[in-house]
């Protein structure tokens, strides 16, 4: 679904991604963990063009994203993104943000883009509060609207961005939850966490970034019992 080949990545003279290859297959749940600043972030943007890659190969769902050819916005309907500030529209109410892009996008009409908005409201456990504002939401309840909005595109590949980071402890459980019955489903999810529970619990692999560079990729047993290399140890043994 997701294929890097020898992808770099400069931002003018530093080198932010340094030969990534990594492939993505259909149903898999890939989390990226790494220091900060080590490039998780832009090789997740780079995957829906967010960010544009120097030289190599990337390809995702059969298209190559850097290719002039490539329908950009065709690419984007099928990737959800969730970032760890919710970027809901605040003067819209919560359903009207799901609404949007099915709408003006993929042409629903408004009935029907509502119904689908009641339907992933309702998976995400708050379809009570289809009728109110975000700033009335907690950062939790905020989170999962933003994941729902996401969802009503009908996505191939969902990409989460510290999607629990922002938020008090309290609510990270309920943001997870929603991922874990996501990844249970067999969507293709690339997510950048510090959750290790959940990376541990939900991974299929765990890719450790550190310095631009793909350091090491490994199932969860594997990478939090018996890390590869030693930078993994050391990134573990300050994070665990
Ligand atoms: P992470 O998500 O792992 O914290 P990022 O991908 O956000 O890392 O950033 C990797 C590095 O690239 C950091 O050193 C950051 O300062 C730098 N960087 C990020 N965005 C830009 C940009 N638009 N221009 C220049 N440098 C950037
Ligand atoms: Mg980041």
């Amino acid at each position: 679904m997701i294929l890097f080949q020898q992808v770099e990545k400069h931002y003018g003279d530093f080198h932010v991604l340094q030969t990534i290859d990594l492939e993505i297959k259909q149903g898999e749940v890939v989390v990226v963990v790494g220091p900060s600043g080590s490039g998780k972030s832009t090789m997740l943007r780079c995957i829906n063009r967010l960010e544009t890659i120097t030289s190599g190969n990337l390809i995702v769902d059969e298209c190559k994203v850097n290719d002039r050819s490539t329908d950009i916005n065709q690419l984007r309907r099928d990737i959800g993104m969730v970032f760890q500030h919710f970027n809901l529209y605040p003067h819209m109410k919560v359903i009207d943000n799901i609404t949007l892009a099915p709408m003006k996008v993929r042409g629903m009409s408004k009935k029907e883009a509502e119904e689908i908005a009641m339907h992933y409201l309702e998976k995400v456990g708050i379809q009570e509060k289809a009728h109110s504002f975000p700033s009335q939401l907690s950062g939790g309840q905020q989170q999962r609207v933003a994941i729902a909005r996401g969802l009503a595109m009908k996505p191939k590949i969902m990409l989460f961005d510290e999607p629990t980071s922002a938020l008090d402890p309290e609510m990270v459980g309920e943001v997870l939850d929603v991922m874990k019955t996501l990844a249970r489903e067999g969507m293709t999810m690339v997510v950048v966490t510090h959750e290790m529970g959940f990376a541990r619990e939900v991974a299929d692999k765990v890719v450790f970034m550190d310095k631009g560079q793909i350091m090491e990729v490994s199932p969860p047993e594997e990478f939090f019992s018996n890390p590869k290399v030693e930078r993994a140890q050391l990134f573990l043994q300050r994070v665990l």
